[in-house]
């Protein structure tokens, strides 16, 4: 399927679904605020526990709306099925746990998120699970990490914060060889851009509170797979720890779901324009953005993504208190964590915080789908009222 016939697919998968006598053909589909279900005779209901995976028992396991959205998201996906959590950290530590025992070994990439980086080395050590940290952008990194008793590897591509990439199809390809079960965060490219399942990579995990939201009021999470795989993690990690998302979450993600493919087009376009602009400015020593040509693994990007989202960094010499000042006088960036909303984002990070860099601050950039124009004005604007000293720049 080339890339144009996949989006228009995706504007249809979104936007349409079959009328469903079971909602009474109501056009969204309801948020069922219900613990439980009741049924008329005992034998449907030892009918209906025997299946609990597709029927309805108790809302911790299933319910359905939250299994409305699973199974959108795995069409998207390209999945076999779906669980959606509460958190992104719900359904990243429950797909994790559901895939490793005490002994086992662990190959993490090194830029990872960095709470799933804590759950890995920190964490499960304390049930004797051992990982090792690696830079995934080489595939013999990661074959040199894997020992006899490595049973996951945990993939992030591309990171976020430098935006470095993992070769998807090659990893995949390495870990069948060995046994060894893959999972990926792909919370920047989302399925708009990246199908990694589709590369051969055995688990999706997104934070939905970032892109497939988009509206920065929700926090949530999915982890996407075969049957096989998703049944034993609803079974165990989800319904034994609990961490469920609700009926209205679910509602909530589904309305913004509609929108999907729409505002990832424009975070695209309008974080290109920005990365591009930045390229040329003085303050600016490297960016970081796997779809600019001078991005050192462009190629493999433009390979296993059909496109880019809006989120980036720029690493600069400037002293790290002075870019700081910078992003306190912008107007239209707002400063704070998280990314994937309407609304543009910056942070600005001291050099080595997590990350390996030479240059003195790393910058991140969240570009929300304001006008491009006004962005790039705030900025440079911004920039020019800070004038030189011997010190640097600083506050005029
Ligand atoms: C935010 C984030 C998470 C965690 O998601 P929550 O919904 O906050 O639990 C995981 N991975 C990445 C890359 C993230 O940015």
């Amino acid at each position: 399927m080339t890339d144009k016939n996949e989006r228009e697919w995706q504007y249809t998968s979104t936007s349409h679904d079959a009328v469903d006598d079971r909602h009474h053909g109501s056009i969204n589909i309801p948020i069922y605020q219900s613990s439980l279900f009741a049924f008329e005779s005992y034998d449907k209901f030892e009918e209906a526990t025997r299946n609990s995976r597709i029927s309805h028992v108790y809302s911790r396991g299933n319910n359905p709306t939250v299994r409305y959205l699973e199974d959108k998201l795995a069409e998207l996906e390209r999945a076999e099925t779906a669980k959606c959590f509460a958190s992104g950290m719900a359904a990243i530590t429950a797909a994790i746990l559901s895939n490793v025992k005490t002994g086992d070994h662990i190959v993490c990439v090194d830029q990872a998120y960095g709470p799933t980086r804590e759950f890995v080395t920190g964490y499960l050590k304390r049930f004797g699970i051992e990982s090792s940290l690696v830079d995934g952008r080489s595939l013999d990194n990661i074959r040199s990490a894997i020992r006899p008793e490595t049973k996951l590897i945990y993939l992030e591509s591309p990171t976020s914060m430098l935006f470095q990439l993992q070769d998807l199809a090659a990893c995949a390809e390495l870990a069948r060889s060995r046994g060894i079960v893959t999972i990926i965060d792909n919370s920047w490219a989302t399925p708009v851009f990246q199908r990694p399942l589709e590369l051969g990579i055995d688990l999706v995990v997104h934070s939905i509170t970032k892109y497939i939201s988009g509206q920065s009021d929700s926090v949530a999470g999915v982890v996407l797979g075969s049957e096989r795989l998703i049944s034993r993690i609803a079974e165990d990690e989800y319904m034994l720890f609990g961490g469920i998302m609700t009926a209205y979450t679910a509602a909530q993600v589904t309305r913004c779901l509609r929108t999907l493919p729409l505002r990832m087009e424009r975070h695209e376009r309008s974080a290109l324009a920005v990365a591009a602009h930045m390229v040329s400015q003085s303050y600016v020593l490297r960016v970081n953005h796997p779809a600019l040509s001078s991005h050192p693994q462009y190629a493999l990007g433009q390979q296993q993504m059909s496109g880019s989202s809006g989120l980036f960094s720029f690493e600069s010499d400037v002293p790290h208190e002075i870019m700081r000042q910078w992003a306190s006088r912008l107007r239209l960036f707002k400063i704070g964590v998280s990314w994937g909303g309407f609304e543009s984002l910056v942070t600005v990070n001291p050099a080595n915080a997590g990350c390996v860099t030479e240059a003195r601050s790393l910058v991140r950039l969240h570009i929300g789908l304001e006008s491009v124009d006004d962005l790039i004005l705030d900025m440079d604007r911004t920039w020019a009222a800070m004038s030189l000293t011997d010190e640097g720049v600083s506050a005029d």
